[in-house]
Order: structure tokens, then C-alpha cells, then sequence
């Protein structure tokens, strides 16, 4: 089958980007990786091409880098670019806040004069629900007042802003930010997955280690707060549902100015909830402890994902048993 063209996916190494690039090349699309592996391992790419049957093509670069990215939009001649490139550890972002605004707003901003320069006109951008800050009402849909609670959220509201600025500084831009909620699980091949470098923040691959024994225990992070458990509700979104919805995006770019879009289920899970679901379908168990709420989480937060399945004709179809199953054969596959 002769591809459609060919989509840059910047991060594409990374654990939702390499997602993106099967899910981009199985509905007949050319995926080509644009990476630093400044937090992925090169041998993904190979295993994504595994998975697909042939070699895809990766570029080695970074996108700060302007000379690099001139080179790469030169040697390609893309249809849109999907732009996943960024760092995303909260923690990291309150210690070093200009790494994260060099890193995700520059590398956006050089990326963007790159795609000027070689007529790219259509991205789908990887934003994230914590532009929503504190949740002041739930389900959270687009129209939810907008703050920073930490340097990595600021960095997601500035690219947003930038790119309302790029779609309106030239003729027929066309831009879909997708507001990902929580992303786990891994291709049902096992072939690819989430693997943190060190200790994981998140919840999900801090159960996995615990469930492999190479921690001690999960700490739940409150157990006192207004939920129907007590512990912390949030929205997990397969990975591969989530990867879905970029190819949904990408299909209807050219009817878009610049939309803000959810990705979630509409389903809260509380953190005893997934640790239930972990031990029930994957035989395993994971010993946790409760302790303190975590400085700034909230209760519950999850989507209003009305808008995905009007826009997009997107909606998740997987559920928390395919997303643990699926977590669990990644963490297992070498033994
Ligand atoms: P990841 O760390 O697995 O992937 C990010 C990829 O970007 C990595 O391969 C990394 O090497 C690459 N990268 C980072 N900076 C780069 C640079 N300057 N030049 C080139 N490559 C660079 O993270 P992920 O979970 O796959 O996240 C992808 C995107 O989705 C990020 O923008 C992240 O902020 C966003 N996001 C993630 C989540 C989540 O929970 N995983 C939630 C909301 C939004
Ligand atoms: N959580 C927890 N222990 C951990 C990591 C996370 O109890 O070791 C809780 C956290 O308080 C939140 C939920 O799990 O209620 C999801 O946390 P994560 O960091 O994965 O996502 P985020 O809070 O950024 O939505």
C-alpha cells in the first residue's frame, strides 16, 4: 500500500511517541522518530520497527537544535508533525525550571521556525491535563479554568499559547493539542512499554516494581482524602487508546485552527483500586503502606472526553484490566 506521507513525531522514542509511531504507520502513514534519547533507550525504535515489520527511519537530534532540525525537515518532506519531544518530571521541573522551559518551550519554538522554513504546517502537540491546575470541578472538560502548579505544567501553558500565536501568524496552520490524562500500559506485544529511568514518580510503574519485588512497597499517598476509599482518583488512559486519538487528530487536522482536546476514559480509578486490579488479574501481590498526602496532588481529577468522541470520533475502549495486564507482560518480557 502506498503510505499517505510521512508524519515526524518528535520524542517518538519515548513511551507514548513510540506508541504513536505504530498506531501512525497502521493507518498508512510513514512514521519517522526525531529523538535525543535524553530519556529513552535507541533500541525502542528498532522495536517498534519489529513490530511493524520494517525498519523505521530515526533521526538522532535534538530539538533545541536548530541547525539539526533544519536538516531533518530538509531530508523528509513531512505532512504534519506530532510533538511529543519534552521532559515531564514534575519534580525535576521545581528543581530546574529552566531546563524545562529551555527544553520543552524553546525546543518548541525552534521546532516551529524549522517547520516555517520548510512549509510544515499541521502539528498534533502533546499537552497535558495539568494545565487544568487543582481541579475546580469534575469531570474536568476544555473549558476549565487553566493555572500552573509547577514549572513542568507552566512549560505545557506556554507552548499552548505559542502555538494559538503560530496558527495565527500564517495561512493555514492547523494545530490539535491533545490534554493527555494518565497514560499506562504498553503494547499488548510486550515489545514496547514505560520504562523510567530510577525510582518512578508515577503510580503505575512504582506498582510494577513493587509487584517484581525490587521495591520494598508502594506508598500511598493519602488515605484521608474525599474520595470514595480515601485514596487519590485519577484518570488512566491506556496507551494505546491514547495513541489512537493522534491518529484521530492527525485525520481531522486540516478542519482545525488551534483545538484543545482530552484524552481520558471519564472513569476515575482511586490508587487502591489499581493496586486491586494489579493483584487480581495479574496473580501478583503489592504490599503498600498509607502515608502522607503528596505536596500538591488533589483528590480526583478526570475527563469530561465528550469532546474527543464529537471532534474526533475518539473514545477510550480499553479498561484498567487491559492496562495492568499490559504494564505487567511489559515489565516481564526479558525474564
Ligand atoms: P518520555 O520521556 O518517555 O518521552 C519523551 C521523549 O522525548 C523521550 O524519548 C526523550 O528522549 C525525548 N526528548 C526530550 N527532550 C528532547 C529534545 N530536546 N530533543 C529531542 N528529543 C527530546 O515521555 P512520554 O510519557 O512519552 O511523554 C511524551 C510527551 O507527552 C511529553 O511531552 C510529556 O510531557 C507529555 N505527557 C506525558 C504524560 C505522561 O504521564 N506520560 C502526561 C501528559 C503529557
Ligand atoms: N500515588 C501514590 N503513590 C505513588 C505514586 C502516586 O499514592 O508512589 C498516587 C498519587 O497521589 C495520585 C495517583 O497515585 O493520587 C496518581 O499519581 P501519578 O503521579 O501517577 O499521577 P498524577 O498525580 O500526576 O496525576
Amino acid at each position: 500500500m502506498a503510505s499517505r506521507g510521512t508524519i515526524l513525531l518528535t520524542g517518538g522514542a519515548g513511551f507514548i511517541g513510540s506508541h504513536v509511531a505504530v498506531e501512525v504507520a497502521a493507518a498508512g502513514w510513514t512514521p519517522v522518530i526525531l529523538d535525543n534519547f535524553c530519556t529513552s533507550e535507541r533500541s525502542v525504535v528498532e522495536r517498534v520497527g519489529e513490530l511493524l515489520g520494517s525498519p523505521v527511519r530515526c533521526i538522532g537530534a535534538d530539538i533545541r537544535d536548530a541547525q539539526a532540525m533544519h536538516a531533518a525537515l530538509g531530508s523528509i518532506s513531512a505532512h504534519a508533525v506530532i510533538h511529543l519531544a519534552g521532559l515531564k518530571a514534575v519534580g525535576e521541573s521545581v528543581e530546574k525550571p529552566e531546563l524545562y522551559q529551555d527544553n520543552n518551550v524553546r525546543g518548541t519554538e525552534v521546532l516551529l521556525a524549522a517547520m516555517d522554513r520548510f512549509g510544515v504546517r499541521r502539528m498534533v502537540f502533546s499537552s497535558s491535563c495539568t494545565v487544568y491546575g487543582t481541579p475546580q470541578r469534575l469531570p474536568i472538560d476544555e473549558s476549565h479554568p487553566l493555572s500552573a502548579i509547577n514549572p513542568y505544567g507552566q512549560t505545557k501553558l506556554d507552548i499552548e499559547r505559542m502555538l494559538d500565536r503560530w496558527v495565527d501568524a500564517g495561512p493555514d496552520r492547523h494545530v490539535c493539542s491533545l490534554r493527555y490524562f494518565n497514560p499506562v500500559g504498553a503494547h499488548a506485544s510486550a515489545l514496547i512499554g514505560e520504562s523510567p529511568l530510577g525510582i518512578p514518580n508515577n503510580l503505575m510503574p512504582f506498582v510494577v516494581k513493587v509487584a517484581r519485588g525490587e521495591l520494598p512497597e508502594l506508598g500511598v499517598f493519602g488515605g484521608d482524602w474525599p474520595t470514595p476509599d480515601g485514596t487519590g482518583v485519577r484518570d488512566y488512559i491506556h496507551v494505546v487508546d491514547l495513541a489512537r486519538g493522534h491518529v484521530a487528530a492527525l485525520e481531522r487536522l486540516d478542519s482545525m485552527h488551534h483545538e484543545r482536546i482530552n484524552l481520558g476514559t471519564g472513569v476515575g480509578a482511586s490508587v487502591l483500586e489499581v493496586v486491586h486490579a494489579f493483584e487480581r488479574v495479574n496473580g501478583v501481590k503489592v504490599p503498600y503502606a498509607i502515608r502522607p498526602r503528596r505536596a500538591g496532588d488533589a483528590a480526583a481529577a478526570y475527563a469530561d472526553p465528550s469532546l474527543a468522541d464529537r471532534r474526533l470520533g475518539w473514545r477510550a475502549r480499553l479498561g484498567l484490566d487491559e492496562m495492568v495486564r499490559d504494564a505487567w507482560a511489559f515489565a516481564n518480557r526479558c525474564g
